[in-house]
């Protein structure tokens, strides 16, 4: 592992090209199912690598949620009302700095995605799952997987839930996703290596992107001549130098959610024909302590007793809230109406007390300052009010009926997991951007892209597979494109 930039090859240092297609994609996840797909339906030769032994990457991992909206056959079952201006509206005001032609586009072209996607045979069930969760339970269609219920958000755009998720049980929708996508692919003239790692671009005296020089396991290395390279070969959350040079946060206290493949060689590889890599420093981190969602009545407060975050709002945001504390330290505190176990232990319970004070004592909050917070919050809360954070008054429950538990929230204590959001800076049709213009011949999507998702703090669940397949789709269409025009 390491953050070396490989070496752009020539077309003099080729001394045989093995074989040839006119769109060579890189990883077989999520992303590069999508290119390919697309590239293939446009009639292209597609040459579809991937380094292990089997398709799926990273997204086989996944709960298989993905973000769409704007009138989705799911939500007009479900009685679900959004439309596109509102989704554009709600993404636009979540991200740090949002690409406004991308996330237009993405919105504008969701359900046409999603009738894609359910083309391909990935199943959605209309059906919609009401409780506050990380991931559906069962085989529901759709749920809230943002912050589009959280202030100030929910006055920023008129609030809907856009979490579909792939109709299998619990966390197993990615794995059923790409079991479909691979499928699909085996269906269709597509040839798959695996087993082969692309490990240089390949460039000609004009800097365009011709091939690929990759070493495969059966046969050691070889060169592969290509009118066009779409990378799709996931993030960098196990590249441990990669993440303390890019993401620091993520360098102690968090398990990385990945595979090996998400050693950011696609990203290095783009930079290695002058790609530039954006949002790096931007990570999706999370300890979930809900469900039960009764866990959202409590009160989240840092080491000085202060509350700093609704606490109903994303998990993922949540938790970039408490890291941004002193010594990332952060507790949760309910009362005894209030109290629940986790259905996820992630956050451990530290202790019950039956008083206040001596809450304070051991949780080593300056005496007074916790009973101060409890005292406004009740107050406000048996108004249905809460003007500091204003939590949505389905959370607000005065905390007044003692014993008063803890769970711990803090980093190196709850168990956090992260991956990367960073990645190559690329037009909408996935063209690997230079500071100058875009590289001929070189696309990138999913995580090894920057796109819509950019920092835990406007994540929603759903985002990333979201946008790898819906920008996946598009750089393979225009992948395929360009080398018939080229
Ligand atoms: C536990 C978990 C749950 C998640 N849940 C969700 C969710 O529900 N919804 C959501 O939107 N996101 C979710 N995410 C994030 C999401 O899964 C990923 O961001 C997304 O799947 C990435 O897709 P991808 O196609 O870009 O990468 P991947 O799926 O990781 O595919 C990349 C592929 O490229 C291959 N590869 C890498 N380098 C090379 C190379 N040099 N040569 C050849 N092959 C190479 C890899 O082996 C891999 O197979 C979750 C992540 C985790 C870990």
């Amino acid at each position: 592992m390491a953050t070396d930039i490989p070496e752009l090859m020539s077309t003099k240092d080729v001394p045989e090209w093995g074989d040839a297609a006119d769109v060579i994609v890189v990883g077989f996840g999520v992303a590069g199912a999508c290119a390919a797909i697309a590239a293939a339906e446009t009639g292209a030769d597609v040459l579809l690598l991937e380094r292990a032994t089997a398709s799926g990457g990273t997204t086989a991992l996944c709960a298989g949620q993905i973000y769409l909206g704007g009138g989705t056959p799911v939500q007009e079952a479900t009685g679900i009302i959004d439309d596109v201006a509102e989704m554009i509206r709600y993404i636009e005001a979540v991200t740090p700095e949002p690409d406004s032609e991308k996330i237009r586009l993405y919105c504008e072209g969701s359900v046409a995605h999603f009738s894609w996607l359910e083309s391909l045979g990935v199943p959605f069930e209309r059906s919609f799952y009401a409780g506050k969760a990380v991931y559906q339970p069962g085989t529901e269609g759709l749920m809230w997987t943002g912050n589009e219920l959280t202030w100030p958000f929910r006055e920023q755009a008129k609030p809907a839930p856009r979490g579909h998720k792939v109709a299998a049980p619990g966390e197993t929708g990615g794995a059923e996703l790409m079991r479909i996508l691979t499928k699909h692919i085996e269906s269709l003239p597509i040839r798959v290596q695996y087993e082969t790692t692309v490990r240089n671009l390949v460039a000609d005296a004009d800097g365009h992107v011709v091939g690929v020089h990759v070493r495969r396991l059966s046969d050691g290395p070889a060169f592969l001549r290509a009118g066009s390279v779409v990378l799709a070969a996931g993030g960098f959350v196990v590249n441990t130098e990669m993440i303390a040079a890019y993401t620091p946060r993520l360098v102690s206290g968090f398990m990385p959610l990945g595979t090996p493949g998400d050693d950011g060689l696609g990203i290095r590889l783009g930079q290695s024909a002058g790609g530039v890599p954006i949002h790096m420093e931007g990570a999706f981190m999370t300890a979930a302590f809900y469900p039960p969602p009764q866990m959202l009545n409590g009160i989240i407060v840092n080491e000085a007793g202060h509350r700093f975050v609704a606490e109903d709002s994303y998990h993922g945001r949540t938790a970039g809230a408490v890291l941004e504390q002193p010594n990332a330290r952060a507790y949760l505190i309910l009362d005894a109406e209030t109290t629940a176990w986790p259905e996820i232990p992630l956050a451990p319970f530290i202790d019950g007390w039956e008083s206040i004070d001596e809450m304070e004592l051991a949780l080593g909050i300056p005496p007074g300052n916790l009973a101060t917070t409890l005292d406004d919050y009740n107050t406000s809360a048996a108004k249905g009010d809460d003007p500091d954070f204003h939590k949505h008054p389905d959370w607000l429950k005065p905390l007044d009926a003692g014993p008063w538990a803890a769970f711990d929230l803090s980093l190196g204590k709850a168990a956090y997991v992260g991956f990367t959001l960073g990645g190559l800076r690329t037009s909408p049709d996935g063209e690997v951007l230079t500071a100058g213009g875009p590289v001929p011949g070189l696309y990138a999507a999913g995580a090894c892209a920057s796109n819509i998702a950019q920092d835990c703090s406007g994540y929603a669940s759903g985002t990333c597979v979201g946008e790898g397949s819906f920008f996946g789709r598009r750089a393979g269409r225009h992948a395929a494109a360009s080398v018939r025009v080229g």
